[in-house]
């Protein structure tokens, strides 16, 4: 693992793939432990959540179902900025054991806004996977995921879905921006 550069910026590495991948074998197992005779509907919002998603997925040793939304970025008039819209549900959920599975939760707005969509589509029950949180970045109290990859500092990471102007998802480990070479 060596040293990547994207768009003029130095990221090091942070996050190996053994490391990923044990992580999500773990919260495999939560998910099977807590969902076994419950059916439950995996929502993944793409793109960044992608790689997680998939491997979570089939991580999960009970039957489970996978689906997957966008969010549509609009400017809102209001102090919270850019707001979004959910794309791509085209089957109901109503009734059903929901777990949004997301990327990364920053500031939690985008998640915040996204529970409240989906909340009012009726599931029996909405939990949160995230494979990564910034825990000192949250503006959204009533943000609470219930499964958590791994907790991190506030920096700028890329890889396993994360980009940096739709670049570095494929790369397989994850990266940190590196503030002392940059
Ligand atoms: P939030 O609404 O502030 O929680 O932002 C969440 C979104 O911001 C994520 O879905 C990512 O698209 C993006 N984001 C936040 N932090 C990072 C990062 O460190 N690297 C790449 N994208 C990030
Ligand atoms: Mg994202």
């Amino acid at each position: 693992m060596e040293q990547k550069t994207y768009k003029g910026l130095k990221f090091v590495p942070y996050i190996e793939a053994d490391k990923i991948h044990a992580r999500v074998a773990e919260l495999g197992v939560a998910i099977t432990q807590e969902y076994t005779g419950r059916n439950p509907l995996l929502v993944c919002v793409l793109n960044g959540a992608a790689p997680f998603a998939v491997d979570l997925f089939r991580a999960i040793d009970t039957d489970a179902e996978i689906a997957f939304i966008r969010l549509k970025s609009y400017e809102g008039t209001g102090s919270t900025g850019t707001v979004k819209q959910v794309l791509g549900l085209s089957d109901s959920i109503e009734g059903r054991d929901i777990i949004v599975v997301e990327d990364i939760i920053d500031t939690g707005r985008t998640m915040q806004k996204l529970l409240a969509d989906l909340q009012a589509l009726k599931p029996a029950s909405l939990r949160v996977a995230t494979l990564l949180f910034k825990p000192e970045a949250l503006q959204c109290p009533n943000v609470k995921p219930d499964y958590v990859g791994f907790s991190i500092p506030v920096k700028f990471i890329i890889g396993y879905g994360l980009d940096i102007d739709g670049m570095a998802r494929n790369l397989k480990d994850i990266y940190i921006l590196n503030e002392e070479t940059n």
